[in-house]
């Protein structure tokens, strides 16, 4: 049976060159002899435009990131994207240059037989009010009108105090609040009718078992690439976390 794997979290940016290795290497050996590749959101730290591809001052990592994906793609491995929290406003030129297809989140693709949910994750934090409201904004067609707007250099600088000002944010908060609430899980499991749900976003890779409406059925939570990174693969032989 053909392999699939799972990503998600990389956050890649020219600050963490160890990771971006990791990242290239990844791609070329495990990706490279897999089926399909689902990048389940925030494969960037942030993505302010894709002009970043092709603007004189536009970030060369971003173009690198999009020529491998694009080696990849034209091989025999199906590159399918999801946005993250950070890197929503990954577009048609990204998805053009990378041969990446974007995918809704949430999403129910079938995964070695079985229906399975991708989500970014962030969806189903729902105590993290502060938050959701934020991604209220920053989704909607005037923010980004505004924002994309701006030049180059500007952007940059507006994502610079956003995250001077988040990391001071979530260092002030309680880490449960930034976890899925069972209820939102549950309430995906049960809209979407599947038993096995992938997401990232928390930086708390597991596999969960639980049950319900007396259906056994499996999470799996992708790890971030912060620390040393790695991926969910499913194959004959089944569902396993490879981490580095
Ligand atoms: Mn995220």
């Amino acid at each position: 049976m053909a392999r699939a794997l799972f990503i998600s979290d990389l956050h890649l940016a020219g600050e963490r060159p160890a990771t971006s290795e990791r990242f290239f290497r990844f791609l070329q050996d495990e990706a490279a002899g897999a089926a399909a590749l689902y990048i389940l959101g925030d494969l960037f730290e942030y993505w302010i435009g894709d002009d970043e591809l092709s603007a004189a001052d536009g970030d060369p990592l971003a173009r690198h990131v999009a020529t491998g994906l694009r080696q990849l793609a034209d091989g025999s491995c199906a590159v399918h994207l999801m946005h993250g929290n950070r890197d929503f406003l990954m577009a048609a030129a990204f998805c053009g240059a990378s041969g990446a297809a974007l995918l809704d989140d949430p999403v129910v693709v079938e995964v070695a037989g079985e229906p399975t949910l991708l989500m970014h994750g962030d969806t189903l934090c729902t105590d993290d009010l502060d938050y959701q409201a934020w991604r209220r904004t920053a989704r909607s067609q005037a923010w980004q009108r505004g924002f994309l707007g701006q030049p180059l250099a500007a952007r940059r600088e507006t994502i610079m105090q956003l995250r001077e000002r988040s990391k001071s944010v979530i260092s002030a908060k309680p880490a449960d609040i930034m976890d899925v609430t069972p209820q939102a899980v549950a309430a995906a499991f049960r809209r979407h009718g599947v038993k096995r749900l992938i997401h990232g976003h928390t930086h708390r890779p597991a596999h969960h078992a639980l049950e319900v409406d007396g259906v056994r059925r499996e999470r799996w939570v992708l790890p971030d690439w912060y620390g040393p990174g790695g991926y969910l693969v499913i194959d004959a032989s089944g569902a396993r976390l490879v981490r580095y």
